[in-house]
């Protein structure tokens, strides 16, 4: 596993794996890896002959009052578990090597970017979208892996890869849990004791949204309102955003078909902002009364 720090090393090394006939794969990171990021590692071994792993916390992602300088840092730990895997690259840029001048050119995927947490966290997305351009462009992969726990990030990604033609196939992972529920993330490390076992009111309330849905419920208030009174009953919970929307473009719908929707949720526990998904679709009715089809 090699180390780069700067970008012609990393695309004269890719190079050669290219002419070589060899598919690259490639796990964007902003660091401080854990099992969560490790599931997207083990997908990319497996299904790519060479794996890039990207390790940078892009401040154009956060807002002025956000929590960049508080983001948890930890390259050392972070190389450690890489090793476990056979990654080939791991590239962990200074921030003035990705922006290096004054930038002019950004991606901006709207109006998906401006909705949800786009609200909540103005031009969050535009740095999203910017970076991973500027990391597709130097990784040139041909397959990239994002978690669903970013719901909204992954379906913009989806939606920039689709709208500008990049030849990259994206692939979607499956949100890792610690054993009581709580969505892994860097962040959690940064709850107090009471915080972390109040935080796992999201995936619980996540978990009655999605049975309801399963279960054949029509309405989207009907979903949310339960789901909103059992995240507010928590009192260390600040609840930011929640919200069923359709999976596969995040439009708002009067009433739950047989589509898939998305349960999306942001709330506060102190200063730290955590984020959480499921994806839910009504079972068809032998399968809700287990009768036959
Ligand atoms: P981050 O370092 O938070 O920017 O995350 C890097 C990638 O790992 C993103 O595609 C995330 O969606 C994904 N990721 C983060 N946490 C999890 C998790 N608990 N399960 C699966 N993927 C995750």
């Amino acid at each position: 596993m090699q180390l780069f720090e700067r970008i012609a090393p990393l695309r004269a090394a890719l190079k050669a794996h290219r002419l070589a006939g060899e598919t690259i794969g490639v796990v964007p990171t902003m660091g401080y890896l854990h099992a969560g990021h490790l599931k997207l590692v083990e997908r990319a071994v497996a299904e790519s002959d060479r794996v890039v792993v990207t390790i940078f916390v892009n401040p154009t992602q956060f807002g002025p009052n956000e929590d960049l300088d508080a983001y948890p840092r930890d390259l050392e730990s972070d190389l450690k578990q890489l090793a476990d895997f056979p990654v080939d690259c791991v590239f962990a840029p200074p921030v003035d090597e990705m922006y290096g001048r004054p930038m002019q050119a950004f991606v901006d995927v709207k109006p998906l970017g401006d909705i949800l947490i786009g609200e909540v966290r103005p031009g969050h997305f535009r740095g999203v979208a910017t970076v991973v351009t500027k990391l597709f462009n130097i990784v040139q992969p041909d397959r990239a892996y994002f978690g669903e726990k970013d719901y909204q990030q992954l379906t913009i990604i989806r939606r920039m890869v689709a709208d500008l033609e990049m030849p990259i196939e994206i692939v979607a992972v499956p949100t890792v849990r610690e054993a009581d529920g709580l969505a892994l993330s860097s962040r959690n490390v940064r709850l107090s004791p009471k915080d972390r076992a109040a935080s796992t009111v999201l995936s619980a309330a996540l978990d009655e949204g999605e049975r309801l849905v399963t279960m054949g419920e029509r309405d989207p208030h009907v979903v949310l309102s339960t789901m909103r009174a059992l995240i507010e009953a928590e009192p260390r919970a600040g609840l930011q955003s929640l919200d069923l929307r359709d999976a596969a473009t995040l439009d708002a719908i009067d009433r739950i078909s047989d589509r898939p929707v998305a349960l999306l949720v942001t709330a506060n526990f102190g200063e730290v902002l955590l984020i959480d998904q499921r994806v839910a679709a009504r079972k068809s009715r032998s399968a809700q009364t287990g009768e036959c089809p």
